[in-house]
């Protein structure tokens, strides 16, 4: 089979005085996601994506947030790790597309720096990485900013051999 798709959604809560990491790149805003790691959700959902096109289980169980060798570490080193698992499967990605929800911040302006930071992991172009937004409208926990999600899908490919 040459192609698969994956999808992978994540949620974390959000709290002031915490660093607020967003597609590998550190965004300033009065609040943070929290989590074992730095609670990076487009990166994790990402990551989720990529394992779930390939069958090979979800970030908590080749993650545990249990294993205090995560503690805040840097998601970049989780997705670098999980591509890994899909280049030694044979494969490689076509192209991403994600949507967060949140209340705040405006995410647009960062969204290049993600794209960069994130072809840069995957071996893709930027234009290969498309990065939504959208808010809630106000309801729910995102609409009162307790906290965010992530939605994102990836297609892989089969790489010739
Ligand atoms: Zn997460």
């Amino acid at each position: 089979m040459a192609y698969r798709i994956g999808l992978g959604v994540d949620f974390h809560k959000l709290e002031e005085n915490r660093e607020f990491w967003l597609g590998g790149v550190k965004i300033p805003h009065y609040k943070g996601a929290i989590g074992q790691s730095d609670a990076d959700v487009l990166l994790h959902a990402i990551c989720d994506a990529l394992l779930g096109a390939l069958c090979l289980g979800d970030i908590g169980e080749h993650f545990p947030d249990t294993d205090m060798s995560y503690k805040n570490i840097d998601s970049k080193i989780l997705l670098r790790k999980t591509y890994q698992l899909i280049k030694t499967a044979g494969y490689s990605v076509v192209n991403i597309d994600s949507t967060i929800c949140l209340e705040l911040p405006k995410i647009k302006p960062y969204v290049s720096a993600m794209q960069k930071v994130i072809s840069g992991i995957l071996e893709v172009t930027e234009k290969d990485i498309s990065i939504k937004a959208t808010t809630t409208e106000k309801m729910g926990f995102a609409g009162r900013e307790e906290g965010l999600m992530a939605h994102a899908s990836v297609l892989l490919i089969r790489k010739n051999d």
